[in-house]
């Protein structure tokens, strides 16, 4: 690590970009612990455009914590439908639970904590979120490190693959601690609108003067190989008699776990009966997987019962494969409109 560049980098010019330059972002208009706390869980997976849309949905159905720890969690999957990484709203849920709870049964009576220590004690609270909330809720002196991050300093001090701790420590020694809130968020805005990816912007930066990678930026970090591995499921959709499908509760630790869906087959299709009829493919990407999902529906009623798709949380695969069920046209995917007579 160059201790002459470390010297040089200005504090003073990145604050000064950030208050001026600093994208109007919802959760930057309040200091509530609670929606701050929303942001920075959501935006561990998603985009900051998709993130704005589920942050409003989730701080109009839970303007407060206890709002949220007197819901069920199937309601809080439901808000959190479409975001993805859905056991983040299940620890989320717990979370609120937890806080809720008087200080004599390990809760924190209603109020999310201010130190640390205390957030990293709580359900899917890493020390990115900890560090996160803690400075940006409540001024705490903590450096956070995020991807973002991890770019800028990667670049600034040209290291190709910066350890956790060379990178903790980088951030930790450049803290503003009269301004630690705005000072990482200081870091992650450059990262995420000037020093991007691909094509960062080193003419716009304003502290490019002490950037020793300026001239190859893109050479650093060097990018984690992910791989992406491949699978085959399938699925046979069935209805009841009202028009509805079939589908179920999904167990919390497995894919989609706490979600509502047809069951899901890894593996190839066995041979079919008479009755299920082929409505075609399902193409789902997540991080780490690509799915391919080969759909049937069966055109004999089925004895359960079934549930209208609105009324459920569903992850957008599960929607995928409703909507090309329903697009097929056959008569017993009308979701709830059906006569009872029509099917006997
Ligand atoms: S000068 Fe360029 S590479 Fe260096 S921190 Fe700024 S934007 Fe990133």
């Amino acid at each position: 690590m160059s201790v002459v560049a470390l010297s040089r980098l200005s504090q003073t010019n990145l604050l000064d970009w950030y208050d001026e330059h600093k994208r109007d972002l919802p959760w930057r208009n309040t200091n509530d612990p609670w929606a701050i706390l929303l942001s920075e869980i959501l935006l561990q997976q998603t985009q900051v455009s998709r993130g704005i849309v589920y942050w409003q949905r989730m701080i109009e159905t839970f303007p407060t914590i206890e709002s949220m720890a007197n819901s069920h969690v199937d309601k809080v999957l439901k808000a959190w439908e479409g975001a993805g990484y859905y056991s983040r709203a299940r620890r989320l849920h717990a979370l609120s639970q937890l806080v809720m709870l008087p200080s004599s049964e390990g809760g924190f009576d209603g109020s999310l904590p201010s130190s640390h220590e205390s957030l990293l004690s709580l359900p899917g609270i890493g020390p990115y979120t900890s560090a996160a909330v803690a400075s940006i809720a409540f001024g705490q002196p903590f450096a956070c490190v995020d991807g973002n991050i991890k770019r800028v300093m990667a670049r600034q001090q040209r290291v190709s693959e910066p350890s956790t701790k060379d990178l903790q420590s980088w951030a930790d020694e450049h803290l503003v601690r009269q301004r630690p809130g705005d000072w990482n968020q200081a870091l992650m805005e450059l990262g995420a609108t000037v020093c991007t990816p691909q094509k960062p912007q080193c003419h716009r930066c304003p502290i490019q003067s002490s950037c020793e990678g300026k001239d190859t930026p893109t050479a650093y970090p060097i990018p984690k190989k992910t791989t992406v591995k491949k699978a085959t499921l399938w699925t046979c959709v069935e209805f009841d008699r009202q028009g509805n499908p079939i589908i179920s509760q999904r167990k919390p630790d497995g894919l989609f776990g706490g979600l509502w869906g047809p069951q899901l087959h890894e593996g190839e299709v066995p041979d079919m009966k008479s009755e299920q009829m082929f409505v075609g493919t399902v193409e789902h990407k997540l991080s780490h997987r690509s799915l391919t999902v080969h759909v049937y529906m069966s055109t004999r009623l089925s004895s359960q019962v079934g549930r209208h798709p609105s009324g459920v949380a569903m992850s957008v695969l599960d929607q995928k494969i409703i909507e090309i069920v329903r697009k097929s046209g056959h008569e017993q995917t009308s979701f709830g409109k059906k006569d009872d007579m029509a099917h006997r």
